[in-house]
């Protein structure tokens, strides 16, 4: 089993702004953030990538996507827009394999991909 620096946060051995958590999942800020609002969204469960998902996960993901959009409701950016990425292993830029799901808003985003 890995131990990343997310897995750190979650056990509070690394201080982290902690916006949300419930039994599946614990929100908090990125610290580099890369809009007004960027929240990652990390299941409790080490998963590493989105490679490594499996049916048992589904439900899971469904969590972490209605957490995210529950937030946006709340900080009163859902109506004007925001994004939600998962990015996968090393093309996909992900610096962290402990699976999450970025929150960007708050503002306009930069449009396309890439
Ligand atoms: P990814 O590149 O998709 O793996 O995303 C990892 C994210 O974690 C990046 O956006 C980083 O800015 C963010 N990050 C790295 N270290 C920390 C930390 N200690 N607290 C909060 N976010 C972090």
């Amino acid at each position: 089993m890995t131990d990343t620096l997310f897995d750190k946060i979650i056990r509070r051995e690394i201080p982290a702004q902690i916006v949300y958590e419930d039994a599946d999942l614990v929100a908090f800020k990125d610290i580099h953030p890369a809009a007004p609002v960027h929240v990652l969204f990390v299941p409790r469960k080490s998963i590493a990538t989105v490679n490594d998902l499996t049916n048992d996960d589904a439900a899971l993901i469904g969590k972490l996507v209605l957490a995210a959009s529950a937030y946006a409701k709340r900080e009163g950016f859902a109506e004007s827009g925001y994004r939600v990425v998962f990015n996968c292993n090393a093309d996909g830029g992900q610096t962290v394999y402990h699976l999450h799901l970025h929150l960007l808003g708050g503002g306009p985003l930069r449009v396309g991909f890439g």
